[in-house]
């Protein structure tokens, strides 16, 4: 993955960044979202699990830390950890059902120091840049990539 920072002007054009994104991604691959509310982490992994194959709308977890979505040949996690502080807090489970062999997971706005994320192979960063306008950071992650 090249590292690279762009700019969107609409939901469809981070959409498809997300797409672009995940036809680069492997089965086990975790990416971090970073970025302020509203700055369209949500609508990235929107596009991102679109293009892996996901029909279910895509929807900010509320009620719980992820949801699991049924992708083509493979399981797409979406976390939002906006709620957790440490997760050395939290029953280290906490992740299991998220991460692993045979799932792609998007996690939003990570804690610092986040173990079960140590993995992560991609982070990507969003920011406002006034209306629509968003940019967005692509950095390798923590780890590299799984290699298939
Ligand atoms: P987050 O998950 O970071 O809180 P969301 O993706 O849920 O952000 O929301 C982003 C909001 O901003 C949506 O209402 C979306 O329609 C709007 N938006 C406007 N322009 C863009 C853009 N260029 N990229 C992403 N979202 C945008
Ligand atoms: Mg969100």
């Amino acid at each position: 993955m090249i590292p690279h920072s762009i700019e969107t002007s609409s939901p469809a054009e981070t959409e498809a960044l997300g797409a672009e994104l995940a036809g680069r991604l492997h089965k086990g691959d975790v990416v971090l979202v970073r970025g302020e509310l509203g700055s369209g982490k949500t609508t990235l992994v929107r596009g991102a699990a679109r293009a892996l194959g996901v029909a279910d709308p895509v929807t900010s977890p509320t009620f719980s830390i992820g949801h699991r979505y049924r992708g083509r040949d493979l399981t797409v996690s979406h976390l939002d950890l906006y709620r957790l502080t440490a997760l050395e807090d939290e029953d280290p489970a906490l992740l299991d059902d998220y991460l692993g062999a045979g799932k792609i997971a998007f996690v939003e706005w990570p804690v610092q120091e986040a173990d079960g994320l140590a993995r992560a192979c991609l982070s990507v960063t969003l920011s406002h840049r006034g209306g629509d306008r968003r940019h967005v950071e692509v950095r390798d992650g923590e780890r590299e990539r799984t290699k298939e």
